[in-house]
């Protein structure tokens, strides 16, 4: 039988579609995929996985995959080998340091790829190079969650595991397609909320799958969150319904924050926001009532001009309630990819070390200088946002950008294109030939997650080990062995040999992973930071205490952003998430067959008011253009949205790419692209 046949191998793997972080067996025969077989102890998943897990995998031995190094060649490439490859590399950077200095460079990690990957990124970065301008890119998506919870309770992370989230009595969803963002995660809150009773509320523009099933569906305006979030939370002060016990012990700043939200009225709200004044009482009522509540939030929320103000205003609202510590309750901002978390965790960041430690910290410094041998670089580097303008401005000459298609995913593409023509020298490392490798000087073949080992960090930072499904595919190499390569042919005098080796060196120096080994992730096992050196991990954060020197959280008053004005040329509003079936920009799933048969294209959601407006129907393809771009698609009426809000997946990397449209206005606090905040106008070029 096929059971007996030696070749057919059983692997546990990690998921790379989202930040649920299912894991799996995968059935593979030589380099063919036979099955993806979900295991009981798998601790995200269990025998669940959704459409993507199962059936994802076939861009893994696409013929699209790069296998050897590119070097440009006048308007196309020509393949070289990796010794060419490296030593041009090798010559250029060594060049670009000592001409220009070590900040006229820049480096991006994936949040596809693993800790151990981003570890060795910054590393090269900081102390190779000597500059601190590392990023990667969940400053695109989650960065405005991760400062909301670093302002109020002091760890960037879910504070609580998804059987938390079952377990809630009331779950809040902001700005979350969660459903098909997060699907597994979805199906618990689906399976509590039907079987056990579990309150289901949910504040999004889309009527998505989780609206249709919530006890309460609000759609306030655009941009207007803060707002109900901040009157909901005034409410239940007023009334007398704060938790004033946890308040007492476990938090500061109460007076102050309180004078804060004093504007923020049920009458103002109502207004602001087009929510009825009673909905938005008895939410509060509900909130207040019951004794767990989670909170759920995602791109609707921190891809705005305040995200990083309304996460905070999330994490307020928690915290008046006393939903920190205790089991069922607290912040869950979802993570988009498989290792968004763990990207910043182990230190792909311009201003923090691995564990979040500060690069201004002269003793964190010193910790790391001793470790490395190298003097480090005392000043915060630049951001993914601010790289792009520093090349517009010439300071900036040389990126190394490893499985980012930056050139997709970032905002204001055209503007973004530019810059990468205007790079000195532009190494991208990727398994495809994506958009943004176009534009590189030399592309070099990377691994996928099946071709090598390592962890991920999911949404409920719970570090999961994958194993090496396959032999990585013709010359290709994984990302850590790669620069590995250039760190020593620059002088780092590495000698890392497995990823194992490098978790060490990061569990050694960042105190957030102090008991992080190889061992204690074997198999199914994970551990959710932070894990103290005994190897004791902490699947639920803050039931002491607060990690701020008394213990405490903090009330951390904010204020509302409007939201960019709409003017009568450009009157659409373009909202934009994902599809179930697809991954971002596309550029796995629309290279699995098994994926691409079942939905090959993106459409623009359009109301049936704005349908009968402008006589559209579905299949209609009309052009939308910002003051930025424009894009091609065609149309889908439905009542998923409304009025002249329109919905673009992003899942398209040809004429319908979103980011052709975006600008380049970003979260005030954090540079993440306000994606969710465009106009545009709308025009009919064909009739079906
Ligand atoms: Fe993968 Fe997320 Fe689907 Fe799980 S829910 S199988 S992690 S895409």
């Amino acid at each position: 039988s096929a059971m007996r046949d030696e070749r057919i191998k059983k692997t546990k793997t990690v998921c790379t579609y989202c930040g649920v972080g299912c894991s799996f067996d995968v059935w593979t025969k030589d380099r063919q995929i036979l099955k993806v077989e979900p295991q009981a102890e798998a601790p995200a998943n269990g025998i669940s996985t959704c459409v993507k897990g199962k059936f994802g995998w076939d861009f893994v031995n696409s013929e699209e995959r790069i296998t050897k190094p590119l070097i440009r060649d006048g308007d196309s490439f020509r393949e070289a080998e990796w010794e060419e490859a490296l030593e041009l590399i090798t010559s250029k950077f060594t060049h670009a340091k000592k001409e220009y200095g070590p900040d006229s460079m820049a480096f991006i990690s994936s949040s596809k790829c693993t800790n151990e990957e981003s570890y060795v990124m910054q590393k090269l970065a900081r102390g190779v190079i000597g500059t601190n301008n590392v990023d990667n890119c969940s400053r695109y998506c989650q960065t405005p969650a991760t400062v909301g919870l670093f302002r109020t309770v002091g760890h960037g992370g879910d504070s609580g595991s998804i059987t938390d989230i079952e377990q809630a009595e009331l779950v809040l969803i902001v700005g979350s397609n969660t459903s098909e963002s997060h699907p597994v995660l979805a199906t618990r809150v689906k399976r509590a909320h039907k079987l056990n009773g579990q309150k289901l509320f949910v504040a999004d523009l889309r009527k998505h799958e989780m609206a249709d099933r919530a006890d309460v569906f609000i759609r306030p305006k655009s941009g207007t969150d803060i707002v109900w979030l901040s009157a909901i939370t005034k409410y239940i002060v007023d009334q007398g319904w704060a938790d004033k016990s946890f308040l007492d012990n476990r938090v500061n700043g109460l007076e102050e924050y309180v004078a804060s939200i004093q504007k923020y009225t049920m009458d103002y709200a109502a207004e602001v926001t087009g929510i009825e004044k009673s909905t938005l009482v008895h939410m509060a009522e509900q909130i207040a009532k019951v004794n767990t509540v989670s909170i759920l939030w995602a791109m609707g929320v921190t891809q705005h001009l305040g995200g990083s103000d309304t996460s905070t205003a999330i994490s307020n609202l928690l915290l008046i309630t006393g939903n920190y510590g205790k089991p069922g309750a607290g912040s869950y901002p979802l993570r988009g990819h498989n290792n968004v978390q763990g990207a910043s965790d182990f230190g792909s960041m311009p201003d923090r070390f691995p564990g979040y430690e500060k690069i201004t910290d002269d003793a964190v410094r010193a910790k790391y200088e001793k470790k490395w041998g190298v003097t480090l670089p005392a000043e915060p580097g630049l951001n993914n946002h601010e790289m792009i303008s520093a090349v517009h401005d010439g300071s900036l000459k040389m990126m190394y950008l490893k499985g980012e298609d930056m050139g997709m995913v970032d905002s204001n593409l055209n503007y973004v294109h530019e810059a990468f023509e205007k790079l000195e020298f532009f190494v991208v490392q990727d398994i495809f030939l994506s958009k943004t490798a176009e534009f590189a000087d030399v592309v070099l073949p990377a691994s996928p997650s099946f071709e090598k080992e390592g962890t991920f960090t999911n949404t409920e930072r719970r570090v999961q080990r994958l194993y090496q499904v396959f032999n990585p595919l013709g010359d290709s190499k994984p990302d850590w062995e790669i620069i590995q390569e250039i760190a020593n042919r620059l002088g780092g005098g590495w000698s890392f040999r497995h990823p194992s080796e490098i978790m060490a060196e990061a569990a050694s120096l960042a105190p957030l992973y102090a008991g992080v080994t190889y061992e204690r992730l074997e198999g199914y096992k994970s551990l959710q930071w932070p894990v103290a050196p005994d190897g004791t991990d902490s699947p639920l954060l803050f039931t002491e205490d607060f990690p701020f020197p008394d213990g405490k959280a903090k009330l951390f008053p904010v204020e509302w952003t409007k939201p960019l004005e709409f003017d009568e040329e450009y009157d659409i509003h373009v909202n934009n998430g994902r599809l179930l079936e697809h991954f971002h920009e596309g550029n796995l799933t629309y290279k699995s067959k098994g994926i691409t048969s079942k939905t090959p294209k993106v459409f623009l959601e359009v109301s049936p008011e704005l349908a009968k407006e402008r006589g559209l129907e579905d299949g209609t393809l009309v052009r939308l253009t910002s003051p930025y771009g424009q894009v091609k698609v065609e149309c889908l009426i439905t009542d998923r949205v409304r009025g002249k809000e329109v919905y673009l997946p992003m899942n398209d990397s040809g004429e319908g790419a979103i980011n052709y449209l975006t600008s380049s206005n970003a979260d005030k606090d954090t540079d993440t692209p306000a994606y969710k905040e465009i106009s545009a106008k709308l025009e009919v070029l064909r009739q079906k």
